[in-house]
């Protein structure tokens, strides 16, 4: 699609001052107005032809690309091309409308929302994002709690405002869009309905003069050191969520949450189910026969006595209460400890061994022929 060349539309000359431009877009905006035609296809696109002319031409560096290389020179800075930002017509919109009534409902339907969503929230400005930070912790300190030091970048309150986006504590302004309401009003027909403001997103003031350390976000990134409490009994795949720890907010908007997924690294001995542990101990085919009391260390470290019985077979599961994981912050209510028992077998034995091996087997009537096991004694 041709394009009408921007000066020709708003019909002035290449060398046409600012005041100019202005006044030759206001008089085609009045005449233009969608309010006053409606109905009417061509005086709509005209309208939005002669907006997107001020757009350009109202802006100095746009308007000297626009002079150098065409409609072609501006796509992808948002003048010319598919996405148009329209910052400069909502700059100058009280100077170029006043006193010619209420504008903002074409502003809110044709160009407004959209690109500029953000959400507001109860303080103002917008809520800064949600960060998500993955750490691995030992196998021990998720079953006992730890305290984690974490360090991330994050987009923190400028130091030069204070938040503020504003320069020198120029502070705000109501905002010329919507007269600080924060909304504007978009009628079609008998039909008028209220929109968030796309020039001062609902806050109902704009910034003076932005701040020049933030460009006037009110926000920088910077690094954060951050110390945070694990509580006993966590397990891989656990989150958590520290309100208004993430990114700081937009022009008084409350900061994001931080969030942490945690990933335990395996153990060497030790395996978790819920809160219950589990390890597996080597015992001999004399203590599985008749039985004996073994100590073992817990992951704490601990010491305890396990008692074999006699008569136990390979795989036996032998339970310790309240020696597993905690169940959170009061550590004294916990999992229990499963030890499985692995009967070993001694793979090399002396002379001596081997013959009261021999007489043991005999005794116990060992025999060549075995009956096979029925399984379902084996479940
Ligand atoms: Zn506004
Ligand atoms: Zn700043």
């Amino acid at each position: 699609m041709s394009k009408t060349d921007y000066y020709q539309l708003l019909g002035v000359s290449k060398d046409a001052s600012k005041e100019d431009i202005k006044k030759a877009y206001r008089k085609l905006a009045i005449k233009y107005h969608p309010d006053r035609n409606r109905d009417d296809k061509d005086a709509e696109q005209k309208f939005k032809e002669a907006t997107e002319a001020y757009e350009v031409l109202s802006d100095d560096k746009k308007r000297q690309i626009y002079d150098q290389y065409g409609f072609a020179g501006l796509n992808g800075m948002g003048g010319g091309g598919g996405a148009h930002d329209y910052s400069n017509v909502f700059r100058d919109f009280e100077d170029i409308f006043s006193g010619f009534g209420d504008f903002s409902d074409i502003f809110g339907s044709f160009f407004g929302g959209g690109s500029r969503t953000r959400r507001p929230n109860s303080q103002g400005g917008s809520r800064g994002s949600d960060l998500r930070y993955d750490v691995q912790i030992p196998f021990e300190q998720a079953v006992y709690g730890t305290s984690l030091e974490l360090s991330f970048a994050q987009e923190q309150k400028c130091e030069a405002c204070s938040g503020t986006g504003a320069k020198d504590n120029s502070g705000r302004t109501t905002c010329p869009t919507c007269n600080g309401v924060g909304q504007v009003r978009r009628s079609s027909g008998f039909f008028s309905m209220a929109t968030t403001c796309p020039t001062c997103n609902g806050e109902g003031s704009v910034i003076k003069n932005p701040c020049t350390a933030c460009n006037g976000t009110g926000t920088e990134r910077k690094n954060r050191k951050l110390k945070v409490t694990i509580p006993p009994g966590v397990d891989t795949g656990r989150r958590i969520s520290l309100s208004g720890q993430g990114n700081a907010g937009k022009n008084g908007g409350s900061a994001g949450d931080l969030h942490i997924f945690l990933q335990v690294k395996p153990h060497e001995y030790f395996e978790r189910d819920g809160f219950d542990l589990y390890a597996v101990i080597p015992i001999s085919i004399v203590q599985a026969t008749i039985g004996a009391d073994v100590t073992i260390k817990t992951l704490d470290n601990k010491n305890i006595t396990v008692k074999i019985p006699a008569g136990t077979q390979n795989g036996k599961f032998i339970r310790i209460k309240n020696e597993g994981v905690p169940f959170g912050k009061d550590t004294t209510r916990k999992g229990d400890l499963n030890i499985k028992v692995l009967v070993t077998v001694p793979e090399k034995i002396g002379r001596k061994e081997r013959e009261l091996l021999s007489q043991l087997g005999e005794m116990l009537n060992d025999t060549a022929n075995p009956e096979p096991i029925k399984l379902s004694k084996l479940r």
